[in-house]
């Protein structure tokens, strides 16, 4: 499958020209502005620099400098991303891009990158928003991109434990499918699922579509095998272990700045087959607290929700869950084991005591059946999301998101201070504009909370008002007490924020397990930490 260099997915995948423009029709009638799909970049018309350095003779068989791999690699994912790609600005691609086949031979691109100075860019899937995969780096001699993409094999399936050892550059379709076979599942499911890998998912501690319980990819990871710049490191297998400090957390989330990851021993579930949903309204001025303190109740049940997604009225009316006028809570249940429809009645009955509006007849009991109603229209708008954000690009529409978490009793103040500031940033910067939000995960001691910013912009002048509007949201969360991410990772774009909100000693310690690990400082310069 050959993917758009520029874009979001596979070439051809996406909205046709028609539905594009019908995109461009909506976004002009809802903020009152004309807006049009400019075409999209070519790459034969754009000169890429020279690469610095060559691979030696017995590495070119898998590294190459073909402009499209280049180009591709340049960046990841974000909406400044993919605006620099659409202008055709690329300035800094990346000299080599890498696709080693085994993982000899990804040792014997350190080996060589670590003899020449030349810097290191582990990518997966390529669909980091936080500038964690972007081969602009100050000062680097040369930079190699190492794509792991064709380390993609399940390689042993103990069915007892229920585990796998799993090769890292596995993108998510191709995992499931290797899996499902088994009956088995690692049920991770984050919205670039298409097009994230394993090893990216681990490197960045990446939240799945669940909504509670096993959400971060961290619960799953059994033991780690990392290529370092310094040697191998592979962990135990274990369930559990409170042997010291976790090596594999090291890992986790490390974000390509302590070494490869190549393979790792994942816990898996069966698949499930139980359902049951439902979706429950809340109405008023203050729909959307509400419904925050309806979830606050449902998070500390013990319920555990698969799925608890609570949508603004302005979200809910984006994605066609409602009609912009209540908060809508799309809520679900799963099982491999036992009947859903119990939890959900309690479920449903704690949302009814918090002034939740449940329609009739109220649940769905489901096998494998397609969604329907506010849930199935929710889920339609969540996988096409990226596919759209492409065509907002091409109409010069700020299509930016950004999440953070926080705890319950700090909520409802920290809301309105984010929303006022960005809100206030788009009405001031574009003039027109909406910000959303929904719950992504949730806690029993907080939520977090995903905002989605749309604002038509002036061409040629996105970036500039897109900065600004970020800064508000960045500045609000971190002086707000959130975390600067609570699923995209830090990278290269988030470190003004993590630098304030990580203890500094902390730093001084992951820049010593840099150095020990990482001595000549090759792998991804800037994320993170400097060196
Ligand atoms: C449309 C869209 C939706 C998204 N939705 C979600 C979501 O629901 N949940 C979520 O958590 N994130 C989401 N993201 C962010 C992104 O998909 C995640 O950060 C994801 O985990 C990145 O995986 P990847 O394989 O694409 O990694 P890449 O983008 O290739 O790399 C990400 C980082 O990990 C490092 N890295 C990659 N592979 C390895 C490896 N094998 N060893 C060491 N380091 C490595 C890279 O150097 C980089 O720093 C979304 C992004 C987009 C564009």
């Amino acid at each position: 499958m050959k993917r758009k260099w520029w874009g979001w997915g596979a070439l051809g995948a996406g909205p046709s020209a028609e539905q594009a423009r019908a995109i461009a029709r909506t976004v002009a009638g809802r903020f009152g502005v004309a807006v049009e799909p400019r075409p999209p970049p070519r790459l034969e018309e754009i000169a890429l620099p020279q690469p610095r350095v060559a691979p030696p003779a017995a590495l070119a068989a898998f590294v190459s400098d073909a402009p499209e791999a280049r180009a591709g690699h340049h960046y990841g994912k974000s909406y400044r991303d993919v605006v620099r790609a659409f202008r055709g600005e690329l300035p800094s691609p990346p000299d080599q891009v890498a696709f080693p086949r085994s993982e000899a031979e990804v040792a014997a691109v350190l080996d060589w990158c670590g003899a020449e100075g030349i810097a290191v860019v582990p990518y997966g899937g390529g669909s980091s928003v936080v500038g964690g995969v972007e081969t602009a780096i100050p000062g680097a001699r040369a930079v190699v991109s190492l794509d792991l993409g064709r380390l993609d094999r399940v390689l042993e399936l103990d069915r007892v434990s229920r585990a796998a050892r799993i090769q890292a550059g596995v993108l998510g379709p191709a995992l499931e499918d290797q899996l499902r076979p088994h009956g088995l599942t690692l049920r991770h499911f984050p919205q670039s699922f298409e097009f994230s890998s394993l090893g990216g998912w681990i490197a960045t501690r990446s939240g799945g579509h669940y909504a509670t319980l096993y959400t971060h990819i961290d619960e799953f990871v059994e033991s780690l095998r990392v290529l370092t710049p310094a040697g191998v490191i592979e962990t135990r297998r274990l369930p559990a272990s409170g042997a010291g400090p976790s090596p594999d957390r090291l890992f986790i989330g490390s974000e390509g700045i302590l070494g490869v990851i190549t393979e790792a021993w994942m816990r898996l579930q069966d698949r499930p087959t139980h359902r049951a949903g439902a979706s429950v309204r809340f109405d008023g001025a203050d729909a959307f607290l509400r419904g925050a303190e309806a979830v606050r109740r449902l998070a500390q049940s013990g319920l555990s929700p698969s799925n608890c997604r609570l949508l603004d009225p302005q979200e809910a009316a984006t994605s066609g869950a409602g009609d912009g006028s209540h908060a809508v809570l799309v809520l679900g249940f799963e099982s491999a084991d036992h009947p859903q429809d119990a939890k959900l009645a309690r479920a449903l009955e704690l949302c009814r005591d918090a002034g939740g509006i449940v329609p009739e007849p109220a649940a769905r009991t489901r096998n494998g059946a397609a969604d329907d109603g506010a849930a199935g229209a929710w889920r339609r708008a969540f996988l096409q999301a990226p596919y759209v954000r492409d065509v907002l690009v091409a109409c010069s529409v700020i299509a930016e998101t950004f999440e953070t978490a926080i705890p319950w009793s700090a909520f409802p103040e920290f809301h309105c201070r984010v929303m006022e500031a960005t809100l206030g940033a788009v009405q001031r910067v574009c003039g027109a504009g909406s910000v959303a939000c929904r719950f992504t995960h949730v806690y029993p001691d907080g939520a977090a909370p995903y905002y989605s910013v749309l604002a038509p912009s002036r061409a040629g002048s996105e970036l500039a008002q897109w900065a600004e509007i970020k800064a508000a949201a960045v500045e609000a969360i971190i002086a707000g007490g959130g975390t600067i991410t609570h699923h995209h990772a830090v990278g290269r774009d988030h470190r003004p924020g993590y630098d304030r909100e990580r203890p500094e000693l902390f730093a001084q310690a992951l820049r010593a397990a840099k150095r020990a690990l990482d001595p000549r400082g090759l792998l991804n310069p800037g994320v993170l930490i400097d060196a």
